[in-house]
């Protein structure tokens, strides 16, 4: 099964260099750098499914983020309804990855168990993380898992043909990329697992820890599943935006098709 896929910005956040690495204080550097947020779409002959969610203007006002418009929306602008989309991969469950989940009504959710456990878990109250989720976003997906709408992975599954999911955890605790079939090789949606491509290119991990070992790894994961025809795609790089193709006319700074 071949994909096409879709990188959606929805909102930017001004931020500097010292903040987007850990360990900075040994850097000496200090430059703007800003984020991007996205969601991704996989659309192929058969299926449709959406990678992240993005979270809402209310929520990006909230915390202060520069919010273009609700990436739900661009979904409609490429002939995507909501309401009918049967898959939604979450990598992650921070914020700004699973807000408009409600806006699915009658998808099924892919997560790791690992994540859901941790943030429904002993820990998820603690101050650093309680910080990086909505509750309400958490309590959504209890929700859908009680209507059995939720699919629970744990480590490496092939979803469907053509797109499997891996754990890495490491930045949370059952972070997941996702690699999907394209006609041209394969996308590996690094979500989290690198921000930034200077995250994985020098070896130096995002700011949000929740375990720096497996940050580590996880680059090993992004780098293992790749080949000479495969593209990587971090999670909140402005770069992407610039790499690839406007997806439709009047799209520009908004959607691009990255395979
Ligand atoms: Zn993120």
């Amino acid at each position: 099964m071949k994909y096409q896929v879709y990188a959606i910005q929805y909102a930017t956040r001004a931020a500097r260099s010292s903040e987007n690495f850990f360990g900075h204080h040994d850097i000496h550097e200090d430059n703007p750098m800003p984020l991007s947020y996205y969601i991704w779409v996989a659309v192929s002959n058969e299926h449709v499914v959406v990678i992240d969610v993005g979270f809402t203007r209310e929520v990006g006002e909230r915390r202060n983020r520069n919010y273009f418009r609700c990436p739900i929306d661009t979904l409609k602008c490429l002939d995507i309804d909501p309401n009918e989309v049967p898959y939604v991969v979450i990598t992650h469950m921070h914020y700004d990855h699973v807000g408009n989940a409600h806006k699915f009504p009658n998808a099924r959710f892919f997560v790791q168990e690992s994540e859901m456990g941790f943030w429904t878990g002993k820990y998820a109250s603690k101050p650093f993380f309680r910080g990086l989720v909505e509750e309400e976003d958490v309590v959504h997906l209890v929700r859908e898992n009680f209507r059995g709408r939720l699919h629970f992975v744990d480590g490496v599954e092939e979803i469907l043909p053509g797109i499997t999911v891996y754990r890495t955890g490491g930045h949370s605790a059952g972070l997941q990329v996702v690699k999907v079939t394209t006609e041209q090789g394969s996308v590996i949606l690094a979500s989290d697992a690198t921000h930034f491509y200077r995250n994985i290119d020098e070896n130096r991990p995002f700011s949000i820890v929740h375990n720096l070992a497996e940050m580590y790894q996880a680059f090993e994961v992004v780098r293992s599943l790749q080949d000479e025809s495969s593209v990587m795609i971090p999670g909140h790089d402005p770069l992407v935006m610039e790499q690839f193709p406007v997806a439709r006319p009047g799209l520009e700074g908004i959607a691009v098709k990255i395979g």
